[in-house]
């Protein structure tokens, strides 16, 4: 039976969880979680490290058996399956490929292992160097290859078994900063190709954010919402949601506490020029920090408080920013 929304009619969610609770001894590591990954989504766990994303991963996976709850894969209870028996694929962060075969061969093990026949196997593994854009690599040993080349092979060696569902943990999470962000539009293209459902745990709110169809914030072990990018971000549900992804302020007036965003706030040197509507406060900027493309303002507010807000550098430089202040 389907429970799905109206908007999604196409059969039972891809991932249902229901009330997964998962302890390590006395450590609670994930506590009363409910989540519905419907069919092709790029679904993000996002929170701080420790906030339980692996644990919940390894029980999607199997490699971890809730204390209690039932995991749903394509309307089919698994939750007492082991992983080989369930239809996803994981991609760790270290993705541990095999020194000794070639590349083409790490892609290819999975089929092998199941017994596929060596001519689609070799077709099969080409067709998914080409769709990590390594074609022709197959020959090479993975120790001939950069670290982004190796994370899009052990990318390849998970899609090549043409899962339901991937799993994919902090997958950039060794790579610098430039090849991550090149990744994660690759990621996405790839995701989007071959239509296969991404679980994607990442701590890093900006990856998160520009990836994710939905995600879920997570803080020590609970959901603390689930929504897409625009909505946690314009709509946070918690302060918590609220601080850990962008920077908010946090300020109290009448007695109501609210947050704003940094890029929201207008710097005004005169109160007259506000916009109608707006809502006006008297401030010192007490600190400036460049930043490139824009340049972060420190105010503190004479109501009480201290707002951080950010300016586009239409201007030149930081400098003549400030001077006219
Ligand atoms: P995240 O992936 O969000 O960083 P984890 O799921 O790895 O978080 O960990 C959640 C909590 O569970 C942490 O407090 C962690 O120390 C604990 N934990 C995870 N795995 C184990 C384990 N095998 N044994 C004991 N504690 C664990
Ligand atoms: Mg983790």
């Amino acid at each position: 039976p389907s429970e799905a929304g109206e908007d999604t009619p196409t059969g039972p969610a891809d991932v249902r969880l229901e009330g997964i609770r998962k302890t390590f001894n006395e450590v609670v590591a994930v506590e009363n979680v409910d989540l519905e990954i419907q069919q092709g989504e790029f679904f993000s766990l996002l929170g701080p490290s420790g906030s339980g994303k692996t644990t919940l991963l390894r029980v999607i996976a199997g490699f971890e058996r809730p204390d209690s709850g039932l995991v749903h894969l394509r309307g089919v209870d698994v939750t007492n399956r082991p992983p080989y028996a369930r239809d996803v694929n994981t991609v760790f962060q270290d993705y541990a490929l095999f020194p000794h075969m070639t590349v083409g061969e790490n892609v290819e093990y999975g089929l092998r292992v199941r017994g596929v026949a060596r001519k689609e196997r070799s077709e099969r593994a080409a067709s998914a160097l080409d769709m990590v854009r390594l074609p022709g690599y197959g020959k090479r040993k993975p120790s001939q290859l950069s670290g982004g080349q190796r994370q899009r092979v052990a990318l390849a060696r998970a899609i090549v078994n043409r899962p339901e569902v991937l799993l994919l943990d902090e997958p950039l999470g060794a790579l610098d900063l430039k090849l991550r962000e090149e990744m994660q539009v690759e990621l996405k293209r790839i995701q989007q190709e071959v239509g296969i459902t991404f679980v994607y745990v990442t701590h890093d709110q900006e990856e998160a954010l520009t990836m994710s169809d939905r995600l879920a914030v997570f803080n020590e072990g609970r959901i603390e919402q689930v929504a897409s990018p625009a909505e946690v971000y314009e709509r946070p549900a918690t302060a918590f949601v609220a601080g850990f992804v962008g920077v908010s302020n946090l300020l109290e007036r009448d007695g109501r506490r609210f947050t704003v965003r940094p890029e929201k706030i207008r710097i005004l040197l005169d109160r007259d020029t506000a916009d109608s509507g707006a809502h006006v406060e008297s401030g010192h900027v007490q600190e400036v920090i460049y930043a490139g493309m824009i340049t972060r303002y420190i105010v503190g507010l004479d109501a009480g408080g201290e707002l951080v807000v950010v300016r586009q550098n239409l201007e030149a430089t930081s400098a003549e920013a400030f001077r006219d202040k």
